[in-house]
This record gives structure tokens, sequence and C-alpha cells, in this order.
């Protein structure tokens, strides 16, 4: 349901080679396009081939690129990074890409997910004495690979893989090239397009390569590194893939663009069966479908068409109230969700609505998103969510917050039914939502299951490092 209470998205990154191009304002528009997987700092990094420049800050994409800090990133490489934290805070410090200077020339890093082994990695290099100055596991990955084996920056990022264990897709910059690198597990998406001026760029997702026009997008594979320079697009399998594939379904339920293609589906085809499947499985008398805005929209038209109950709008969301908007006063702050989202009062007066969403997290947003319905004049209300109940904190690149703030780690179905008020509630089943999904396995489910692809080191947690000084 919106950002207000949905998991929340560690970043999205991107990488152009683009010769005689402008990559730093390609490497904008796409970050532009992944707005969505991160909005509390952003930055790019561009290379000349002979020099390396980087521009971050706190803020969304279109705050910290300004036409004036754009101008100086000239080159043919670019990364770029859009951020919402999940390991380290997210102060400054902690804002992508990194950029270092190593014994091989300067390298700059942007990484989309989280290690679960970071703790071992982050002692393990304060032990060689190698200095960190955040609290992210994407320096330590970063200071990892600077101090790696290997002639070539290709061959010490494949003695660097196996080390790293949980989520990484990564784009790497170096002075004459963009790496893209994905995990073996294959959590996070990544892809890569061919631009029709010849380069190639790399996203998380097809739907930021499409608005660059690219052609022939192909995801990057569990494991494998693609090589982005002039001598031309370069793929190989650095690291075998998992035995057990670990794609986040999450990206289907709500993270993705719904013009995205994650694991070869198109994710509003998705979601729309995800609302066929709920339909089916837990129908109600009911006049009116509306979703709960705005990520829920392909699954309400799935449960109206397999319910024949008709599809409206319900809710008006101002979208340009960003996570960064200026605190309001107290008595603004007291209207809380009233001053993001308005109701049409004409579509719900008098009606049995049923309302779909996509999750429900920490459980404070959804009791007052159906106040705004009840006030409205609805009759009954009647909620159904697109995934099961969220019991378990992901360590693999999602907030979700902690098992204690999880609503459906601490109560029943029906005590969240009656917290939030509503006149039913009714979650899909994991069987039902892969059914959706339409794949045989290959999926992370540890969020509903609490059966972890990869084993996780007692004590990660998001601010872990940050109590040991490093806020
Ligand atoms: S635990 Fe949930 S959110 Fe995290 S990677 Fe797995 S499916 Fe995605």
């Amino acid at each position: 349901m919106d950002y207000l209470d949905s998991p929340h998205e560690e970043c999205g990154i991107v990488g152009v080679y683009a010769p005689n191009e402008d990559v730093a304002t390609m490497a904008f528009f796409s970050l532009f396009a992944l707005q969505h997987r991160g909005q509390e700092a952003a930055g790019i990094a561009v290379s000349d081939g002979a020099t390396v420049r980087l521009h971050k800050d706190v803020g969304l994409v279109g705050q910290v690129f300004m036409p004036q800090n754009l101008a100086p990133l000239q080159g043919h490489y670019a990364i770029g990074h859009t951020r919402y934290s999940t390991t380290g805070s997210s102060s400054a410090r902690n804002a992508q890409p990194f950029l270092i200077e190593t014994q091989h020339g300067p390298l700059a890093i942007a990484h989309n997910g989280n290690l679960v082994n970071t703790a071992e990695l982050r002692a393990d290099l304060l032990h060689r004495g190698v200095g960190l100055s955040s609290s992210s596991d994407s320096e330590v990955m970063t200071m990892m690979l600077a101090g790696a084996e290997g002639q070539t920056w290709e061959e010490r990022i494949r003695a660097t893989m196996p080390k790293w264990r949980g989520a990484y897709s990564l784009v790497v910059l170096t002075l004459n090239c963009v790496y893209a690198v994905r995990d073996p597990w294959g959590v996070r998406p990544l892809s890569v397009g061919l631009l029709l001026s010849g380069g190639h760029t790399v996203a998380s997702e097809s739907g930021a390569l499409r608005t660059l026009g690219c052609l022939a997008i192909r995801e990057v594979l569990p494991g494998e590194i693609v090589t982005l320079s002039n001598h031309a697009l370069r793929v190989y399998q650095a690291v075998p893939p998992a035995a057990r594939l670990a794609r986040c379904v999450f990206e289907h339920i709500y993270f993705s663009r719904p013009d995205s293609i994650w694991d070869g589906l198109t994710v509003h085809r998705v979601r729309q069966r995800l609302g066929e499947q709920l339909a089916q499985a837990a129908p109600v008398e009911a006049d009116v479908v509306i979703p709960a805005p705005d990520s829920s929209i392909p699954a309400a038209i799935g449960y109206s068409r397999v319910s024949g109950i008709p599809y409206n709008d319900g809710f008006v969301k101002n979208r340009y109230i960003g996570r960064t908007f200026i605190q309001p006063t107290d008595s603004l702050r007291q209207q809380g969700i009233a001053m993001k989202f308005n109701v049409i009062e004409d579509n719900v007066r008098d009606q049995r609505v049923v309302v779909i969403d996509d999750s429900i997290v920490r459980g404070n947003t959804s009791g007052p998103l159906l106040k705004l319905l009840r006030d409205a004049g609805a009759r009954e209300i009647h909620l159904r969510i697109t995934c099961p109940p969220i019991r378990h904190p992901c360590f693999m690149g999602v907030d979700m917050g902690t098992y204690d703030e999880l609503i459906a780690h601490r109560m029943s179905v029906e005590a969240i039914r009656e917290h939030i008020g509503c006149d039913s509630l009714h979650y899909l089943s994991l069987e039902r939502m892969m059914a959706a999904i339409n794949r045989d396995g290959g999926y992370c489910d540890a969020c509903f299951t609490g059966n972890y692809p990869i084993e996780v080191s007692a004590g990660t947690t998001k601010t872990g490092f940050e109590r040991n000084g490093m806020a």
C-alpha cells in the first residue's frame, strides 16, 4: 500500500557505456525511471578514460541532479544509484556510488541488495587494517574488490564473488569499463540492453532500459558478469548459479514497475493474475472493486474481471508528497494519511467495497486508509491482499522491519481484521501466489515462510553496525 506501509526496496542501479553520448544524462534518466526503488539519496559516477568524477547527495534524483551538477560529469562510462537504506543509516555518508582510488586505478561501485555475512567480512577488513568510513555493506564490497587478487578487474570480481553471501546486483565502474554483476541466487533483478547508438545500458529494471530506447533486453543471469566496454558486450558465468535460486517474489507483488519484465514475465500481467487468484479464493458479495493506491491497480482489475464486480477508482493520491517533504505543522500531521489520499465519495457512498492491496507490513496505515472510506459512506469494506501474511523480516535488501514490528508476526488474521477495522480480510495463499507467477520454484518466499534461501548470520539487522558507533 504505497510507501507508507510497504516493504522498502533498497535501491535502483544503472550502468551506461555510450561513446560520444552524454552518459551522465542517460544515467540520470534511467535513475529517474527507478526512483520508486529508493528516495533517500542518489549519485552518478562517470569515467572519461582518464578520470572518474562523482556527484552524490541525499534527496530525490531530481533534487540531487541539476544541469550544473551533470555538466562536469563528462565521459563514456557511467554508473548510478538511487538509495533506500537497508544496511546502514540513510546518512549522506552511505550514499552511493562509492568511489575509491586503488593501486589499479579508480573504482566505483553501486549496489542493490544486502549481504548476510557483512559482519564477518567487515571484521576481517578491520582486522587487516582497512579503514571504513560508512556503515554500508556496499563499502565493504568495494574495499574487498580493491584488495582482491587478480590481473584484471574481471579476475578480481570473480575471485571475490564466492566470499559474498546474500543479495547483490552490482554495477562497477573503472576507467575503461562498466561491469554488471549478479549474485548466484539471483535475488535482486538486473537487465542489460542495447542502445540504438551502439552502446549498452544495464539497470535494475527493464522499464528503465526502455526509457532510453534500449533493444534486445536480457537479464544478467545469476552468477554472471557482463562487461560493457568498447570491446563489445561480454557475458560470462563467473560463478555457477545456486542450486536453489531465490528471486525476490516481492518484485512481482510490489517493487517493480508494472511495465518491467522480471524472470521473463511482465509484472503487470502477474499482478492481474494475483487479483484473479484472489477473486477465486476469497469471493464476496459487493458492489465495487477499488485498488489501494497505486501498485494494486492491476490486481484490482484481475479481481474485478473474475468476480464480475465492477472496477472503479476509490482513492486519489497526491503524487507529489515524497518521502522528503518538509515536515508539516502538528495540526496537519494529525491529518496523517488524509494529507496524501482523498476518497472519491461518489464511487463508494452506500457501496459494499472490495479493496485490493499488495501487502500489510506494520499495519499502521491500513486502518486510517479504510477509515477514509467509512467516513465517505462505504457500507461494507472487504480487504483482499495479494500475498500471504508477512511474518518474517527480510535480510536480503528489503526493509520490512523487525519481527516485533510485523503485525502478522504478532496477530492472527482475525485480530488484524479487527485492528484495521474491515468487515472481512483475506490474504492470498502461498500456493495461489505461486500459481499466479506460474513458475515452478526459483523464488525466495522467506518473509512469508521463514524459510531463508541463504543462511543468515545471527544478529544481522538493519542498523547492526551503527550500534558499533558508525551511525
Ligand atoms: S524475504 Fe521476501 S522481500 Fe526478502 S528477498 Fe525474500 S521474498 Fe524478497
